[in-house]
């Protein structure tokens, strides 16, 4: 099986900005792009995106998951970023234009289409480095992906960083290349040192997120994850599980969580802990390494409420439960 990510569609949706309209949206091949070597994006990193998915239900059709969120996020990262603005009309046309095109390709559960709509600054302009890109260029890429957990869903070991950050504070809330650069070194120094697969940042003793997931800790009935703030990115998939959570009738608690109070609660047998994001939904957490001692959380195998609540988030997202909040969008 292909890495996640690595197969796309032979065509994606574009719209280019010219500084005064966007153009019609078109489908082109989506191996190659046109760009000067000037172009904004490439110098001073006037790049955002977005992570959705497409499922295909028994009946053979096919929905969207949450595209609302996740094309206010894009608005939001795009205005953050002084990208043109775009009305969330075109980018919903642009969406279900290319997936409807690839229905017939969207995998059956638990695989999907990934959706990977791209924004990003064109303007030749080296000299911009402190001003916006007056042109822009959005696009949609799509790429099938399988069973996330087909090599089994090995517990993950996270490094705690309290002296570092993922990214510049002002920039959490930003779905933007450049956080993820940012990130990076921390990461590979993690993983070579303590064999750790994620960083989990806690700038200051307060437990944040890793690099592109959100974390939430679950003791008995509660869950536990940080309110949100500007420091950190808003993930849908944390959004849709507290839900369900709540409908469940779990405690949820949105609130500050310290590396000691977290280190203390991992102790008890029955503690899970999860990262959530859409690639995975939700993936379990079995060990924190914290000044070189390994915390095991909970048992350290043993996952049930993570079980039941990706379940639950699954069996909506694959027509299997009843879809009570709205979230799903027939193309
Ligand atoms: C994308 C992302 C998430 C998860 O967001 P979802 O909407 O749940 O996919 C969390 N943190 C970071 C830094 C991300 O980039």
């Amino acid at each position: 099986m292909a890495a996640f990510g690595s197969v796309f569609m032979p065509q994606m949706a574009l719209s280019t900005f010219d500084g005064e309209g966007w153009s019609n949206i078109t489908h082109v091949a989506a191996d190659q792009l046109s760009l000067h070597p000037g172009a904004h994006v490439l110098h001073y990193a006037s790049t955002c995106f977005e992570g959705l998915k497409a499922f295909r239900h028994e009946d053979g059709s096919v929905h969207i998951f949450r595209m609302d969120a996740n094309i206010k996020r894009l608005s939001q990262s795009s205005r953050l970023l002084s990208l043109p603005s775009f009305s969330a009309d075109m980018l919903e046309t642009m969406i279900t234009g290319i997936v409807r095109h690839y229905a017939n390709e969207v995998p059956v559960p638990p695989g999907s289409m990934y959706i990977r709509p791209t924004h990003i600054g064109t303007e030749p302009a080296i000299g911009k480095a402190a001003s916006p890109s007056k042109t822009s260029m959005l696009y949609i890429l799509l790429s099938p992906v399988g069973d996330y957990f087909s090599g089994g869903a090995r517990p993950l070991r996270l490094l705690l960083e309290e002296n570092g950050s993922r990214c510049a504070p002002h920039m959490g809330m930003v779905k933007s290349g450049g956080n993820y650069a940012s990130a990076l070194q921390p990461i590979l120094q993690a993983r070579a040192a303590v064999n750790a697969d994620q960083v989990l940042f806690c700038p200051g003793g307060d437990v944040q997120e890793t690099g592109a997931a959100n974390f939430l800790l679950i003791d008995g009935d509660e869950i536990i994850t940080k309110a949100l703030d500007t420091s950190f990115l808003h993930g849908i998939t944390r959004d849709s599980l507290l839900t369900l959570a709540r409908d469940m009738g779990m405690k949820v608690s949105e609130r500050e969580l310290s590396v000691d109070e977290l280190l203390e609660r991992v102790q008890k047998p029955t503690t899970e802990a999860a990262l959530s994001g859409t690639a995975a939904v939700m993936t379990p957490v079995g060990t924190l390494i914290h000044n070189g001692t390994e915390h095991r959380v909970g048992s350290g195998t043993e996952t049930p409420t993570i079980t039941k609540l990706r379940g639950a988030l699954n069996a909506i997202q694959w027509g299997k439960a009843a879809d009570t909040h709205g979230w799903l969008t027939k193309v």
